[in-house]
């Protein structure tokens, strides 16, 4: 499989359901996804990479992880929300391209875990951000990573549906 952006052809759903992910045929190029690091132990972020080396190779569904907000479609975000990731993560929100799925990466990202009820931790990043995926673990396994990512993929395909049928500028 090709990892170029502007790969997809045949489209996905031309290829069957194998991919495990349902319909991905409007996709003119790979997802591409991006990861922020809140404020988290690290933990869940060595898993995130594991998830896109080859021995979990989420790769091998055309996504590709990148460092420039302008130009992902999934915004992975690890750790939980204090006061200096909060405009950090409002930034790259407002970077990324419209339709756009958020994913919380681990206990910290869901809730603040153990952290919650430090002074200066605010929660998960649904304070700041409206997250469409939650992807449980201290630390996220890659094989829950994957899954979540995949379920972004059918929600982002929701949302340039939706937007295609409206007509109009989807709004964050
Ligand atoms: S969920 Fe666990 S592994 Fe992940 S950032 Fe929080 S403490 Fe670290």
């Amino acid at each position: 499989m090709s990892f170029k952006r502007d790969f997809v052809s045949p489209p996905l759903q031309e290829t069957g359901p194998s991919n495990g992910v349902k319909n991905m045929g409007w996709f003119k190029r790979s997802p591409w996804v991006l990861h922020y690091n809140a404020t988290s132990c690290n933990g869940c972020d060595i898993e995130v990479i594991a998830s896109l080396t080859p021995l979990y190779d989420l790769e091998r569904f055309g996504i590709i992880n990148t460092g420039n907000p302008k130009h992902a479609d999934i915004l992975l975000a690890t750790g939980s929300v204090n006061e200096k990731s909060v405009q950090v993560l409002k930034t790259l929100y407002d970077q990324m391209p419209n339709p756009k799925v958020i994913v919380a990466v681990g206990l910290c990202a869901i809730s603040g875990c153990v952290f919650q009820d430090c002074y200066n931790v605010q929660g998960g990043v649904d304070k700041v951000l409206p997250v469409d995926v939650y992807v449980p673990g201290c630390a996220a396994r890659p094989e829950s990573i994957i899954d979540g990512v995949l379920k972004a993929c059918e929600i982002l395909e929701e949302k340039y549906m939706r937007r295609r049928k409206s007509n109009v500028r989807m709004q964050p």
